[in-house]
């Protein structure tokens, strides 16, 4: 994916983490120290598949222990490597503590083309990875938690927590060794959709901070901007369809592995994602007009670009061309440094992917805690904030009836008003107000320091200062 001339994924980490700190005063070795990835343990392992031992290599990537357990997904990918995972972990320490859940950084992969094998494969697989992971105390409720990313989902997380459990009977916390189970294995409601949602959130903030839009010459709300999204998986699929259903965003453009689908009046995601589920991908659909060359929709004229696949997809060949005044990073590391300096020349403003995708993470810190506290988040106060509020809507009632007084209730007032929020409700709310705390503390730097230049650097700040404290806490 990446022009050859340019650095590599972990490299464009480096460098704009580099750039950030250089604003920066702090001791000396402490940038070095928070910078580089603690340790990567490589796994090589052999599954009896189909009559003959098929070899996997696998990583796990701990960037930074200045808090523990350390958090990151586990990616399913014949390309991973070494370098890939390590990058993906430095953001995770970014990321986490940007969002302030309480994780050091951390990322696994495993080279594997999913779509190859049938699920019993896929779960011998993964229990066999979990396993050597697990016995490295690299799977651990109190020392590493991963999570679904590219190519994994809840159904390998429910075999990683129950190849944990197997393998650790008594630990009375074994189901916070990893989050994004499915609810009937200890997951919580609004994990799977959650990253999508984050990156919903995080631009209804955007656009509720005029001086921000103004920079990518933006006015309004979010209704009837035009949306290409590139990568329609869980986090491209939630985000396009809340953007479309909830915000009035059009989305114009959508594209996949096989080529893309444009139409100015706004598709449908729920009707694109089914025709792919049928035909493999988005050709034939008849909602859009089918562009072969997909990726030359990156460069197609809209308001919001959201990557939501793979990294380095906008790079020094096609920067250039980005016609988008806002780029909103849903995958992790989409943009290169070299494209991210053509933009910010350009005026391009981006969202960063350690801000932008951190809703996962952030639900993913609500799953762990619900599996440590062992009770369902609003359980104990839900009907008695029910009657609390029957109280006043009583009282209300009362008062309206009283024809001289001369008002009424609105017929679904008392409805909404007794409505007690359930786990649903609450993990919105907490990854609503995560999403808004974090995008004021990125503006505010933004605007405090001209010099830092975009938002980028800006969210670099704002973790690297809050990582670089902690280790002072720490006495390092
Ligand atoms: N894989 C996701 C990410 O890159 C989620 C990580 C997690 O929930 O721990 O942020």
């Amino acid at each position: 994916m990446l022009d050859i001339k340019e650095p590599g994924f972990r490299e464009n980490v480096d460098l704009m983490f580099r750039r950030a700190v250089a604003h920066l005063d702090l001791p000396p070795g402490l940038a070095r120290k928070i910078q580089i990835c603690n340790s990567t343990y490589t796994v090589r392992f052999g599954v009896r598949l189909r009559g003959k031992i098929e070899t996997f290599v696998g990583y796990r990537a701990v960037h930074s222990e200045h808090m523990e357990p350390v958090k990151g997904g586990i990616r399913y990918a014949p390309e991973v490597d070494q370098n890939e995972v390590e990058a993906l972990a430095a953001l995770m320490t970014y990321k986490c503590a940007l969002v302030e859940t309480p994780f050091g950084g951390s990322k696994g992969g495993l080279c594997i083309d999913p779509r190859q094998y049938e699920e019993h494969e896929l779960e011998q697989v993964t229990r066999r990875f979990a396993y050597e992971l697990a016995k490295r105390d690299l799977i651990h409720p109190a020392q590493n938690v991963p999570a679904p990313d590219m190519g994994t989902s809840e159904r390998e997380m429910a075999w990683i927590a129950d190849q944990y459990a197997r393998m650790n009977t008594t630990d009375i916390n074994s189901r916070a060794c990893v989050t994004g189970k499915p609810l009937n294995a200890g997951g919580i409601k609004g994990r799977v959709e959650a990253t999508g949602r984050g990156v919903q959130f995080a631009l209804r903030e955007f656009f509720r901070h005029p001086d921000d839009m103004k920079k990518a010459g933006l006015s309004g709300t979010l209704a009837g901007k035009r949306v290409i999204v590139q990568g329609l998986g869980n986090v491209g699929y939630h985000a396009a369809k809340f953007l479309r259903e909830e915000d009035d965003a059009r989305i114009i453009g959508i594209i996949e592995r096989d080529g893309a689908l444009m139409n100015p009046d706004g598709m449908d995601p729920d009707q694109v994602r089914a025709w792919i589920g049928q035909h493999g991908g988005v050709k034939g659909y008849q909602g859009g007009e089918f562009v072969e060359d997909g990726r030359k929709l990156l460069e197609a004229e809209c308001d919001i670009l959201i990557p939501a696949a793979l990294e380095g997809v906008i790079n020094a060949t096609n920067a250039e061309r980005i016609r988008a005044p806002l780029i909103i990073e849903a995958a992790n590391g989409p943009v290169t440094a070299k494209a991210d300096d053509i933009l910010r020349e350009k005026g391009t403003v981006i969202i960063p992917d350690l801000y932008a995708n951190a809703g996962g993470v952030t639900v993913s810190y609500f799953e762990w805690v619900k599996n440590l506290s062992h009770i369902r988040f609003g359980r104990m106060q839900r009907r008695n904030e029910e009657a609390h509020a029957l109280l006043l809507v009583s009282e209300l009632e009362r008062l309206s009836a009283d024809k001289e007084l001369g008002w009424e209730l609105k017929p679904d007032f008392k409805k909404r008003y007794l409505q007690g929020a359930d786990e649903l409700q609450l993990v919105r709310s907490g990854l609503d107000d995560t999403m808004r705390m974090a995008y004021q503390n990125i503006s505010e730097e933004w605007h405090r320091r001209p010099e830092a230049g975009d938002l980028r650097t800006a969210a670099f700040i704002v973790a690297i200062e809050r990582v670089a404290a902690s280790y002072r806490a720490k006495g390092l």
